[in-house]
């Protein structure tokens, strides 16, 4: 199981990480606080009203009247954009037997749904509120597109993630080697001539262009290098610390 499908309690409500990831993702995004009121793994002991939608995996209920009220239709957005199944839960929307609240079902929930939280969540692919009985309706609320939201662990490297990886080592541990190439003055540091390998061979080990070292400022005569035409790998010394 990765880390993030682990349940987590917080505040004395139950979410697995990944969710409470995803909750804080939405209140960074919108710049407000959220509090969850109600989790989920309740197992028969969360609000009567909410019947047994909560019992089973990653079902939660945000307070809504601290939260502005005219946001309150973008946090019904961010989440669903997260694939979450999200609703306002509002005398307007069909909600009297309780207070106002943000009812949201974590479609793909890793340990599961109960059943009710699972008809929600056909009932929203059927664009509709999720509620029963007479207070059943058309979803009012609008439908971004659904993406599933992911930790970093959870995410496989693209091709593209893994140039741009190389390319940030590539960066680091090219300016690792010009600093310790050349004093701070710019002058070549005699001590340690095997720091001063030729030009256009420390460029290319890099992946960098020798006009890019031009802009470092590297002077014309490291063109000859200690190295000369002794092609050498150029090696860091012991002392270099890793690459951050
Ligand atoms: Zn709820």
């Amino acid at each position: 199981m990765a880390d993030g499908d682990e349940r987590v309690v917080k505040g004395g409500q139950e979410l697995t990480a990944r969710t409470w990831a995803l909750i804080d993702d939405v209140a960074e995004e919108l710049g407000l606080e959220l509090q969850v009121v109600q989790g989920g793994f309740k197992a028969g002991s969360g609000a009567r009203a909410s019947g047994s939608t909560h019992d089973v995996g990653d079902v939660f209920d945000i307070r809504s009247k601290t939260l502005p009220a005219h946001r309150l239709v973008d946090v019904v957005v961010a989440f669903r954009r997260r694939n979450v199944c999200m609703w306002l839960r509002d005398p307007d929307h069909g909600w009297t037997k309780t207070g106002p609240h943000l009812h949201g079902v974590l479609r793909d929930s890793v340990h599961g749904l109960s059943t009710g939280a699972a008809w929600q969540v056909q009932d929203y692919d059927r664009k509709n509120n999720g509620l029963t009985g007479g207070a059943h309706a058309a979803d009012p609320f609008p439908r971004p597109e659904q993406i599933p939201f992911q930790l970093e662990d959870d995410v496989a490297l693209t091709d593209a993630d893994i140039e741009r990886i190389a390319q940030r080592t590539a960066d680091l541990v090219w300016n690792r080697v010009i600093r310790t190439g050349f004093q701070s003055d710019g002058t070549f540091d005699a001590d340690h001539p095997q720091k001063l390998p030729a030009r256009g061979l420390l460029a290319a080990a890099y992946g960098k262009s020798v006009q890019a070292a031009d802009r470092l400022g590297i002077p014309s005569s490291a063109d000859e290098g200690v190295l000369g035409n002794d092609l050498e790998p150029f090696e860091l010394l012991p002392d270099d610390q890793p690459i951050e």
